[in-house]
């Protein structure tokens, strides 16, 4: 099938790479020239693991292009993706302007072909009506210019009519696995009150959904739900805040293990053998972060306010992760007293591993926290270097290219983000660099009598 892609983020990208490697035909379009210049010399703009070598492939095989028109991209594509972002505002809510100039753009230049237009941007509730109405928008203001009708052309008949339905389709991939997520769905789901729209989306969805790139051929079909516009909108919303407070559930949990003198690792494991409950997203640690639950929790709460509703679950998820970035810094100063003047060490920067992305990452509260403090920060993260970002938070971190020129002097390092080589690290060696080898695990991710036995004080959340 023809699709077209548009915006080529962590979403939008991995999207366009994945159907031209499952056999269709993707045309990718961004308006940052930049990055459709580097996409077309072969490069990913994201670190995003396998993404470059199914990019690479099918961009040989000759089934996936990017350009930054959009005219040529919806034109090309029976089944049209929105994938732009959705960033928060001050207020909490989405900011949809990219959305908006999306939709209308297409509405000024869809052809009299039917075409699917699909919200794959997480967007709030009742956005599928709106972009239907943008893109008419879109259409009208097409059909005002004079150049449309043709010298004899009766004006009322060769005005465009297009033929377009909208569908929600919420995406549920990690940053880190993405590929992977987008190949071997746990769900897929479709708000559309068309069925010729549906019927195109499983079309388009065919191979993934018989799972043809499963590990296990055994494995079920995904499971695919059908729904209406305004439920699938909600349920990407539904499905991170449920995630988020999760997670500040079990740091609350951690708090008072702590206080109590018990283990929060062991009760993890514990209530997670319960199939009510499952063993994911019981790690007590810094909180979350990253580009979509915090944005995601806000918007929501900002929904429920729109129509007088007062969430208040998931305002204190919110309020017990805000405390967890608080209780790190406690940690440290229980442990060192004073910040002003010392050297800390962060060992990661993004918000989760195997991920380029800082959007909203925990290090960057702590870096801002520190240094309010008065404490110089550094830096070790194997995918962020000086030259990979500009982010402004890091404009005052002196990031270092390894483990040891991080801990060369440090008075503690503060482990942010789970990234596997952290495990293999000679902590010994590191010990004996540090002023004080102090190691907050905000994770919980190394092993408390290893780095015990190599010289450190290992503190970690909630044991
Ligand atoms: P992103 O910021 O990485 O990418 C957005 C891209 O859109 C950028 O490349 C930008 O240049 C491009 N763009 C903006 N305006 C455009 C326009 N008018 N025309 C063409 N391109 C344009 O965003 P992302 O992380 O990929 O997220 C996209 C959406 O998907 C968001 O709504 C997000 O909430 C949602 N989402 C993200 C994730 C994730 O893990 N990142 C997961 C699920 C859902």
């Amino acid at each position: 099938m023809r699709v077209c892609t548009i915006g080529t983020g962590y979403v939008g990208l991995v999207t366009g790479a994945c159907l031209a490697h499952i056999g269709h035909d993707v045309i990718c379009v961004d308006n940052n020239p930049a990055k459709v210049e580097l996409m077309k010399s072969g490069h990913s703009p994201i670190y995003e693991p396998g993404l470059s070598e199914i990019m690479k492939a099918a961009m040989s095989s000759g089934r996936l292009q990017f350009t930054t028109d959009l005219a040529v991209g919806v034109e090309h594509g029976e089944i049209l993706f929105i994938a732009v972002g959705t960033p928060p505002l001050p207020n909490g809510s989405s900011d949809t302007q990219y959305v908006e100039a999306v939709a209308k753009g297409i509405g000024q230049h869809l052809n009299s072909d039917y075409k699917v237009i699909v919200n794959k941007s997480t967007v709030p509730i009742g956005s599928g009506d709106w972009v239907k109405m943008l893109v008419l928008d879109g259409v009208a203001e097409r059909n005002k210019q004079p150049s449309l009708v043709g010298a004899g052309d009766n004006p009322q008949t060769s005005r465009l009519a297009p033929q377009f339905d909208v569908v929600s389709n919420p995406e549920f991939l990690r940053e880190g696995s993405a590929i992977y997520d987008t190949l071997n769905p746990d769900r897929i789901v479709l708000g559309s009150n068309n069925q010729q729209a549906i019927d195109l989306m499983l079309k388009l969805y065919a191979p993934i959904i018989d799972r043809q790139y499963a590990e296990d051929a055994t494995v079920a079909p995904v499971a695919v739900l059908s729904t209406d516009l305004g439920s699938a909108e909600m349920i990407k919303y539904a499905a991170n805040a449920f995630l988020a407070t999760k997670i500040s559930f079990i740091n609350e949990i951690a708090n008072i293990c702590e206080r109590v003198g018990a283990d929060v690792t062991q009760v993890s494991k514990g209530i997670g053998l319960d199939s009510r409950i499952g063993n994911k997203f019981l790690n007590a640690g810094i909180g979350w972060g990253g580009s979509c639950f915090p944005k995601d929790l806000a918007a929501l709460i900002h929904t429920g306010a729109d129509y007088g509703y007062d969430a208040q679950l998931l305002k204190a998820a919110v309020s017990v992760n805000q405390q967890q970035r608080a209780l790190v810094i406690q940690k440290l100063q229980t442990s060192l007293k004073i910040l002003k003047g010392k050297t800390i060490g962060l060992f990661g920067l993004t918000f989760k591993p195997d991920t380029d992305d800082l959007r909203d990452a925990p290090a960057l509260d702590i870096i801002q926290i520190l240094i309010e403090l008065g404490a110089k920060v550094k830096a070790y993260d194997p995918i962020v270097s000086p030259q990979s970002s500009t982010h402004q938070c890091l404009a005052n971190v002196d990031l270092v290219d390894s483990p040891t020129l991080l801990a060369a002097n440090s008075d503690a390092i503060i482990l942010m983000t789970e990234w596997s080589e952290f495990q293999q690290i000679d902590y010994q060696q590191l010990a004996k660099l540090m002023r004080s080898p102090i190691m907050i695990d905000c994770r919980n991710f190394l092993s408390p009598a290893k780095l015990t036995a190599a010289g450190f004080q290992h503190i970690g959340i909630g044991c």
